[in-house]
């Protein structure tokens, strides 16, 4: 992405976001438990894919978390949902481009505490046909309105 794009530039299309993830964040055993709680919530109310719990620090990110990953039509009720329910947490949004980069450090939205990422860890681009994102398989069962 060429951020000295200005007069004449193209807008990039939406279709080029693949999905999303919103990354929850905890800090020790009270966050924690309220990390579960979202989740919890979470699974009985949206179809997403919940990932799995990382109690250290993984990959660009400096504090135990764990991601749920989405498809783009479940963005506009699961985002002001975590809004409402997130209770002080830091919470992570990104979209999946062709750049995992810049979808973190550009591109992404922060409920709560903005934190510190390592980008030194992630790739400015994807390789031609390279599938870093893997598409959202949906692991929850929902049964309960939002
Ligand atoms: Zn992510």
């Amino acid at each position: 992405m060429d951020l000295a794009a200005g007069n004449g530039a193209s807008p990039r299309p939406l279709a080029e976001i693949a999905s999303y993830h919103a990354h929850i964040y905890f800090d020790g055993p009270d966050q924690r438990a309220i990390a579960a709680w979202i989740r919890e919530r979470v699974a009985e109310r949206f179809p997403v894919q919940l990932g799995r719990w990382h109690d250290v620090a993984v990959g660009p990110h400096h504090r135990p978390m764990y991601q749920i990953a989405f498809a783009v039509e479940i963005f506009p009720r699961l985002l002001p949902w975590l809004m409402l329910n997130r209770q002080g947490l830091s919470v992570l949004v990104h979209p999946n481009t062709d750049s995992p980069y810049d979808d973190h450090l550009r591109h992404a939205l922060w409920l709560g505490e903005r934190l510190a990422l390592n980008g030194a860890v992630l790739p400015r681009t994807l390789k031609d046909g390279e599938a870093l994102i893997d598409p959202v398989a949906v692991n929850t069962a929902p049964t309960l309105e939002a």
